[in-house]
This record gives C-alpha cells, sequence and structure tokens, in this order.
C-alpha cells in the first residue's frame, strides 16, 4: 500500500516544498494548515494534494484531523512535525502568551501529532518522524528565548522519542534548518536579516526545496538505519 504522509503547515514555505517533495518521491501526502482556507483550497487544485486543516498546538483537532486523513487516504505512515511561528521580543517584552503560544503550537504541535499516529505506525511496523527544529534551537538567538527554547526542545523530543520508536521500525529525526528564503524570514528587518545573511559562511539565504530534498531522504526507505539525529541544513552557520 502506498504510504500516508502528513506535513504540518505544509501548504506554504518550507512545507510546501516538503508536501512536494514527498509527492514526488510517490507517497500520498496530506498538508495540515491553520490559516487561510482560500489559500488551501488554491495549493489543492495547483498540486493534487489534499489538505487537512486543524491546529496542532490543539490535542484534540490532532488526533481528529489525523483520524479523518486515515479516513480519506487510508493510514498515516509518515508525519512531517513543520508547523512553527514565531513571537519574538527580548525577555522584558516578551508576554506570557508569546511564550505560551510558540510552545503550544511549535512544541506541543510535535507531541499532540506523535500522540495521534505513534501507535499506528508501531501496529503496521513502519513510521517515520521529521521534526523541523532550528540552527537558533542549537545556538540561541537574541529576542527568541520562546523559539529558540521551544526548537531545542524538539531536538530532544527527537532523540527521546527515536529510542521509543526503534524497535517498531519507526524512526525519529530533526532537521535544523539555517535561515531560509520565506515569508516568516520576510518578516524580520532587512538591517537586521543583512547582518545574519552575513554570518551564512554560503553567503546566501537557504531555499525551501534544500531543506525538503533532507526530508525526503530521512523518510525514504534508504534511511532505516537513521534514527534520533538532527541534520543541519544551514550554509555552514555553525555556532
Ligand atoms: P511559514 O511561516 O512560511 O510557515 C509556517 C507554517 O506553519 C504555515 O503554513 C502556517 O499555517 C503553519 N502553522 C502555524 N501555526 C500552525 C498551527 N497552530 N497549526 C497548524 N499549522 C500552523 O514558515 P517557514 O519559514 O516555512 O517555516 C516552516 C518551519 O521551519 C517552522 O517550523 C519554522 O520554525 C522552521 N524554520 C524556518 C526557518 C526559516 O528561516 N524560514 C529557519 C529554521 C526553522
Amino acid at each position: 500500500m502506498t504510504k500516508v504522509a502528513i506535513v504540518t503547515g505544509g501548504t506554504r514555505g518550507i512545507g510546501e516544498a516538503i508536501s512536494l517533495a514527498l509527492k514526488k518521491m510517490g507517497y500520498v501526502v496530506a498538508a495540515n494548515y491553520a490559516g487561510n482556507d482560500e489559500k488551501a483550497r488554491a495549493f489543492s487544485e495547483r498540486t493534487g494534494i489534499d489538505s487537512f486543516r486543524w491546529d496542532v498546538g490543539d490535542h484534540q483537532a490532532c488526533l481528529d484531523g489525523c483520524a479523518a486523513v486515515a479516513d480519506r487516504l487510508g493510514s498515516v505512515d509518515i508525519v512531517v512535525n513543520n508547523a512553527g511561528i514565531t513571537r519574538d521580543g527580548v525577555l522584558a517584552k516578551m508576554s506570557f502568551d508569546d511564550w505560551n503560544e510558540v510552545m503550544r503550537i511549535n512544541l506541543g504541535g510535535c507531541f499532540n501529532m506523535a500522540k495521534a499516529t505513534f501507535d499506528g505506525m508501531r501496529q503496521r511496523g513502519w513510521g517515520r518522524f521529521v521534526n523541523i527544529g532550528s540552527v537558533n534551537g542549537q545556538a540561541g538567538q537574541y529576542g527568541q528565548v520562546n523559539y529558540a527554547a521551544a526548537k531545542s526542545g524538539i531536538h530532544g523530543f527527537t532523540k527521546a522519542l527515536a529510542q521509543e520508536g526503534a524497535k517498531y521500525g519507526i524512526t525519529v529525526n530533526a532537521i535544523a534548518p539555517g535561515y531560509v528564503d520565506t515569508d516568516m524570514v520576510a518578516a524580520v528587518p532587512a538591517q537586521v536579516l543583512e547582518k545574519i545573511v552575513a554570518k551564512i559562511p554560503v553567503g546566501r539565504l537557504g531555499h525551501a526545496g534544500e531543506i525538503a530534498r533532507g526530508v525526503a531522504f530521512l523518510c525514504s526507505e534508504e534511511a532505516g538505519f537513521v534514527t534520533g539525529s538532527t541534520m543541519s541544513i544551514n550554509g555552514g552557520q555553525h555556532m
């Protein structure tokens, strides 16, 4: 049976590139989204990929959403936890809500999606999780204690779940992208971005497709011996 992949936040930016890369590999893809229905519909018409709306930070919504995907497409064999937000600010200006919302979506989303899908993968003896972390979760970043903590948490979550999944044929890996040319980075002020790019040895922002190719490898049959690892795709921007 053709394997089914859910890509959270899969209708734009890095997520869109991942959805397309997995489709190209022959997987059936379900692209989750939380925002604009019209844009999601346009994405589905353009790509032939079904889109499903739910909030990954909501535990029950993940259970219902994953059940709806399995109903329509057959099963859930691969989960790419890509959905993420930023709510930047220095500590003094960061509200409790900014902290909680970033933890709820970026890190809580990975937990909720695993809770909804791990058992089915275990029963079928095969599964792939790829969690999108960040160079800023590895190195920290000024004005991002919430985002850096959530992304750093993703890297720990990945290593721990990998140990649980290994004996069931389930691999769990992370990708830590550097700065990639998407809407998320378009929100960074131009002068700040210039300084960031100056520190990237390759001398440019990454492209979404460059992250997607890493995800595609980790989701492949051939990557069965890779688990608990973090692939850094960052133009050489090491800490
Ligand atoms: P983006 O803002 O373009 O896309 C984020 C996606 O997440 C959107 O599709 C959005 O609808 C979805 N999303 C947000 N909240 C959601 C929720 N509650 N439920 C379901 N979906 C939700 O960002 P992007 O740059 O494509 O980033 C994708 C991932 O890569 C994020 O996890 C981000 O943190 C990570 N990342 C991005 C960069 C970068 O430079 N762009 C660098 C490192 C890591």
